[in-house]
């Protein structure tokens, strides 16, 4: 039996009134499990299986899935759920998360940012587009593919009249080394520092952050080739809306 806290990557219907759960926990990584009976309606497990729910779960390990004994909703989000466009993005990092997570690889960062980023999402008064932004500059770190924003990544220096971003070798290029990379992307001053600025800073203390559509634009643009390069898993439904919006 284990006892751990975990956020529903995904939630489906399985045989006649059973959910299969992908979830994401603090202590054991990802797993997949089933809630027996949680279809029913009085199910005392109803609430804290539904997509995106911040649960504590009581656990145990079959011989290929987990059964989910108990489970305490701790936070719902149900706000979510009334929005199409903040349903949307709350389902993008989801995807992402769920992307690069394994079975009994724990990683602390990246939970602690996903819990607040969905909680953060249902504030209405939250600046969706920095928020989702420092997000993904985030998740990236966490996970292990970290853009490099201070230094050249070809040869180390510091100091370059103008730079470019590139997907492939991991960062910032500086104007001698562009050969190494033909296809790295132009990347202003401005939209490095708010790069720089939306990777150190606390999710929480961005969320009311304003940037301009223009900036959002460029830096969105940047990350977009970069978690397509190192995660591979772009061709998110969700993102294919999201842009339709
Ligand atoms: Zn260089």
């Amino acid at each position: 039996m284990i006892k751990t806290d975990g956020i529903i990557l995904k939630s489906r219907k399985y045989r006649e009134s059973d959910f299969l759960l992908t979830i994401f926990t603090r202590k054991i990584g990802k797993i997949n499990a089933i809630a027996k009976g949680a279809q029913r309606p009085k199910s005392p497990l109803i609430s804290g299986v539904q997509p995106f729910c911040y649960s504590e779960f009581l656990l145990f390990k079959g011989k290929s899935l987990y059964t989910v004994t108990q489970c305490e909703a701790k936070e719902i989000f149900y706000s979510l759920r009334e929005d199409i466009e903040r349903l949307t993005y709350a389902a993008y990092i989801v995807q992402l998360v769920e992307s690069v997570t394994n079975e009994g690889q724990t990683n602390n960062r990246l939970f602690n940012l996903l819990g607040k980023t969905l909680y953060i999402l249902t504030n209405p008064d939250t600046e969706i587009n920095t928020v989702i932004r420092g997000f993904e500059i985030q998740f990236l770190d966490y996970c292990g593919f970290k853009p490099e924003l201070y230094r050249c990544v070809s040869c180390g220096t510091k100091e370059s009249s103008s730079w470019r971003f590139s997907a492939q070798e991991g960062g910032l290029i500086c104007k001698k080394c562009l050969n190494i990379d033909p296809y790295a992307m132009q990347i202003t001053v401005h939209t490095l520092k708010l790069a720089r600025y939306l990777q150190i800073k606390d999710i929480k203390d961005i969320q009311n952050l304003k940037i301009s559509d223009y900036l959002n634009e460029k830096l969105q643009k940047l990350l977009k080739q970069y978690i397509l390069v190192h995660i591979n898993k772009y061709d998110f439904k969700g993102m294919n809306i999201i842009n339709k919006l």
